[in-house]
């Protein structure tokens, strides 16, 4: 087998690229506003209450209309799933792991498809659409063949003993919710369905309201791909109405979820109480939120700083779980920094993401635009509007990328989560007070580091305590394979995902020893 390798992005300056995007995207644009249905065991079912998804960039336009499941359906569901996973729990990981490859490849071939879907959905620009797909093509192709490995690793590992055969054995869990986020919709939510499923398991795929429509057409990949019938059930859903109902459920014994810190605590606890005929306790598997600082130390290349801040910030409108939204720099370097930060944001053009020169699209939705709002007020009260600062919600959501300097280390923009792009800038007077200053928060996701120091590299290495720590680069932007993900504290159950260790979290070892 061809070794893992991640998938290269696409260079969009060949002609011959963009003429295939703008050939995929009239091909995607075309199918705007089409009915999706529930599939529940391959069943295709259709409800009256259904959710219309709108282009963020240009909210008149409808992405897809949704069928959205009751309660009674999730109870189908389930029972569907744990029938199925009888038989799919007994499929050699060769067969499970060749589903992924498949769909990988299909998903290869049509990939400006994928990408023009995430544009329209989710409002990323082509730049970050492509990665979203490549990202999700890596999934596929690192799970499976992580499961070949997983699956020879119990013969090896184990102490030999005269006279007994021992085996460790990595079995699944059985069924599991599947709650991906809108941010990355196709390869976060890919990846999660895909390492539950080539585990062994069977789901039930939530996807996130905003963006149901990208998640329903992976679903066709697999399909496509030849997955049986029912060991991914697509169940998008209104989430106060059956969210609590899923993770109740008593067949459940996973929920893998990655979102924001109220829904993964909420999640949590609930998971928690042992229901009425439930024999087993369930496992969460969460990935939630992210203060991430860049902290700059003096005699640091700033121009190299200035760049990754800004794509750090800036890039899908800093809806990025590890996107930055502190710079921590120190007094020596502080406004020379913040100057080039602010005429390299001064340049970016705003827009909607259909436009191969849009730099920073819409945000979300309504809900995001009003908090990322209310956090621009907050701001002003707390540090100094430098740049940005403007919102207008015609034709779309958009945010103007905004800067606060003279930011105070405990100011609640310092420590509160925005998911949006608005940035504050410290100043501190060493390296460790830098660290101590990016630390003071609830979560631990990613931070990175300019220095020029190597004596600074080893104190960030033993003291900032994220889950991930980059030198000399941007805090986004992790490589399946190369960086795996995920974070301390409040930042989730650091499952690392896209890591050697991701698939232990959906299976459990078994062992068998037999006197020869
Ligand atoms: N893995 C992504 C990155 O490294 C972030 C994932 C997220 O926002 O949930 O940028």
């Amino acid at each position: 087998m061809i070794p893992y390798l991640p998938e290269a992005f696409t260079d969009f300056s060949k002609p011959e690229n963009e003429a295939a995007f703008t050939a995929a995207f009239e091909r995607v644009s075309s199918q705007m506003g089409q009915s999706y249905p529930l599939i529940i065991g391959g069943r295709e079912v259709h409800t009256d209450k259904r959710n219309e998804s709108r282009n963020p960039s240009n909210l008149e336009q409808i992405v897809g209309f949704v069928a959205q499941a009751d309660k009674a359906i999730v109870d189908e569901a389930f029972q569907i799933a744990s029938k199925k996973f009888t038989t799919w729990s007994q499929v050699s990981p060769e067969e499970r792991a060749g589903y992924l490859f498949k769909s990988a490849a299909i998903i290869r071939r049509r990939k400006h498809e994928f990408s023009s879907w995430l544009l329209l959905e989710a409002g990323k620009t082509r730049a970050e659409a492509d990665a979203d797909t490549a990202e999700c093509i890596d999934f596929l192709e690192y799970y499976g063949r992580q499961m070949l490995q997983l699956s020879e690793r119990g013969k090896q590992t184990l102490i030999s003993y005269p006279g007994e055969e021992n085996r460790l054995e990595y079995i699944p869990l059985g069924v599991g919710v599947v709650i991906p986020p809108w941010n990355f919709p196709l390869a976060i939510m890919a990846g999660m369905t895909a390492a539950a499923i080539v585990s062994g398991n069977t789901v039930l795929l939530k996807p996130a309201s905003q963006t149901p429509v990208i998640a329903y057409r992976f679903y066709e990949v697999l399909k496509e791909a030849g997955l049986p019938d029912g060991v991914v059930n697509f169940v998008p859903g209104d989430v106060g109405e059956i969210g609590d109902y899923m993770v109740d459920h008593t067949t459940t014994r996973f929920v893998t979820f990655t979102g924001s810190r109220g829904i993964g605590v909420r999640i949590y606890e609930r998971a928690s109480k042992v229901h009425e005929g439930q024999i087993w306790l369930k496992r969460i598997i969460a990935e939630m939120g992210g203060k991430d600082s860049i902290i700059v130390d003096e005699g640091a290349d700033l121009d190299l700083a200035a760049l990754n801040i800004v794509n750090s910030a800036f890039m899908f409108s800093g809806q990025k779980c590890s996107a930055c939204s502190r710079v921590i720099a120190h007094e020596a370097i502080y406004n020379e920094l913040l100057d080039r930060v602010v005429e390299r944001t001064r340049a970016l053009t705003i827009g909607d993401a259909i436009n191969a020169n849009t730099k920073v699209g819409p945000v979300i939705d309504q809900k995001a635009y009003d908090k990322i709002r209310s956090y621009i007020e907050i701001g002003k009260q707390e540090g100094r509007l430098v740049c940005g600062g403007e919102t207008w919600d015609k034709p779309g959501y958009f945010v103007s990328p905004t800067i606060f300097a003279d930011v105070p280390a405990d100011a609640r923009l310092s420590k509160e989560e925005i998911f949006g792009p608005v940035v504050a800038f410290t100043k501190v007077k060493t390296f460790t007070d830098a660290i101590a200053a990016a630390n003071n928060t609830e979560f631990g996701l990613t931070g990175s580091v300019f220095t020029k120091n190597r004596e600074h590299v080893e104190e960030a290495r033993r003291t900032f305590h994220v889950g991930n720590l980059y030198f000399n680069r941007k805090s986004t932007g992790a490589l399946v394979g190369v960086h795996p993900f995920g974070g301390f504290n409040m930042s989730g159950t650091d499952s690392k995902a896209g890591g050697p260790d991701y698939l232990l979290l959906f299976t459990q070892p078994k062992l068998s020893s037999e006197v020869l």
